[in-house]
């Protein structure tokens, strides 16, 4: 039999349920369609191409060149494909963005219809969405019990190896190619921001086999600290499917000890189940706030604080930081991305929907279920958010988090002579320490852009306006 096997976000061969499938019944058309049917909304964005462009490169080397690329309606495409080269079978992992959902129900239905069979697998979670509600039936609104089922329910896969070599390939004539996708921007920038990191499945391999080696050992305590390597740095692959989510859990309990550290890292791949449950369930996620009285939030509107944020030059050091750790390198610690998101929802009260656009674009892991769900959770609407008053205060969670100034520095190098004392409040830095350091405040470095005690009252008046009118 002869079976398409459509890649998606599951851009590996090992452990790829719906490719194993299609290699088990025969010979395989690998395909992957740049969909020009997604919506403007959830196209991708800039970091994420540069990542694919590079992902799909790695595949199609390990694939001996044969993956078909095409850049169109797969809508039209896949058919086209199944009548030029009698295809009889097509596979796909499941994805789970509302529009995906509807795009691949209608083309079951089609393909069915012209006497294909279609099957969908499950590729990229641990556990199906509907598969994860409460006895009642409702999915769960709140992480804990929704990770209490998890581990209660937990049936890890042994993943299944599948070897490359074994794929035998339709052959065919397609000549596109990666090229026809444009991908890349037309100027390259993306060289320079994926310096650090290797797309494609052996990256990922390589990045998870270094993550156990070197940061597993720390990450409960260690997983808050920018400066430290104890993250995995495996979520972009994970996004792409370079990787399963199952290889990780796998690995990490067969080559980790059983302790407190390995029980913070599957409780943080849980986190990732609850962000694809939360928007299976509330297909408006990336739009809509969770909590309906967050409708009536008054967001400020300032075109020059917003910029001021997007480029790092807000006058908190750690802020800036990780708002230009996000442009250099397509990613953001995630202790930084808390302490930037809730500088931009509560001290300058700007409306969460520019973050998520701006992490959307920039983010070498862009995902609309963790994007979305984090975001709210930032911003106190979501389901289980950190409460709104909870607003991080830059200057204590720079000094607890980065004592030592070594991530700070290592973004905001302009502030490299400042001694630790001042580093994030360079503000009250005296004159004479300052020029000692190189450093002329307000013009080396900018000044704060709002001042953190009055915009936090200023947030909390907001919030007590916000139940006003909710109520009223
Ligand atoms: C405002 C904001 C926006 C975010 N946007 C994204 C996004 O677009 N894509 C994304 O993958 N993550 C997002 N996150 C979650 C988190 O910051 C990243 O997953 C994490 O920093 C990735 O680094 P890591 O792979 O080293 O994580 P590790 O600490 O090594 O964790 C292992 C894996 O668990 C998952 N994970 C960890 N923390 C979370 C979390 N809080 N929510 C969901 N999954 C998690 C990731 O897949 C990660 O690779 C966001 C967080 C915030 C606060």
């Amino acid at each position: 039999m002869r079976t398409l096997h459509w890649f998606r976000n599951d851009l590996r061969l090992q452990d790829n349920p719906a490719l194993l499938a299609a290699c088990q019944q025969g010979a395989v058309l690998p395909v992957f369609i740049l969909d020009t049917d997604e919506p403007a909304r959830s196209a991708l964005g800039g970091a994420s191409r540069a990542w694919l462009h590079r992902s799909l490169t790695a595949l199609n080397a390990s694939l001996n060149n044969n993956l078909v690329m095409l850049k169109g309606s797969a809508q039209t495409l896949i058919p086209d494909l199944c009548a030029r080269y009698q295809i009889e079978a097509v596979t796909w992992n499941r994805g789970y963005e509302p529009w995906t959902i509807q795009r691949d129900s209608g083309l079951k239905t089609a393909l069915k219809a012209r006497g294909l069979a279609v099957t969908s697998f499950n590729g990229a979670l641990l556990f199906e969405p509907w598969d994860t509600v409460k006895k009642d039936g409702f999915p769960y609104r709140v992480y804990t019990p929704f990770y209490k089922h998890c581990m209660a329910n937990l049936s890890p896969r042994i993943p299944g190896v599948l070897n490359a070599t074994r794929i035998r390939v339709v052959p065919h004539a397609e000549q596109a190619g990666l090229e026809s996708l444009a991908l890349r921007p037309p100027v390259t920038w993306d060289d320079a921001m994926l310096t650090d990191w290797t797309p494609g499945e052996q990256g990922a391999q390589r990045r998870l086999q270094h993550f156990l080696a070197t940061g597993m050992g720390d990450y409960r305590e260690g997983r808050d600290f920018p400066a430290k390597r104890s993250v995995s740095g495996l979520s972009a692959h994970l996004h792409f499917g370079e990787i399963s989510p199952h290889q990780v859990l796998a690995s990490a309990r067969a080559e980790s000890p059983s302790d407190d550290n390995q029980a913070h890292f599957i409780k943080e791949l849980v986190w990732r189940e609850f962000s694809y449950n939360l928007l299976y369930h509330f297909p408006t996620l990336q739009e809509k706030n969770l909590q309906a009285k967050f409708d009536h939030f008054p967001w400020e509107a300032n075109e020059a604080l917003l910029k001021a944020w997007q480029t790092g030059q807000t006058g908190y050091p750690i802020v800036d930081a990780g708002m230009r750790e996000l442009w250099q390198t397509g990613s953001m610690h995630n202790r930084v991305r808390m302490i930037v998101a809730s500088f931009l929802v509560k001290n300058l009260r700007l409306h969460w929907h520019h973050g998520e656009r701006w992490f959307w674009d920039c983010l070498v892991d862009a995902d609309l279920a963790s994007n979305s769900a984090s975001w709210q959770w930032a911003a106190g609407c979501g389901c289980d958010a950190a409460p709104y008053f909870r607003i991080f205060n830059p200057t204590t969670q720079g000094q607890r988090f980065d004592p030592d100034g070594e991530y700070t520095r290592r973004y905001v190098p302009e502030l490299l002579g400042l001694p630790n004392q001042y580093l994030y409040e360079p503000w009250a830095c005296p004159v004479e320490i300052s020029r000692a350091a190189g450093i002329v405040m307000g013009k080396d470095y900018p000044a704060p852009i709002v001042e953190v005690k009055a915009s936090r009252e200023a947030a909390l008046l907001a919030f007590s306006e916000m139940k006003r009118r909710a109520a009223g």
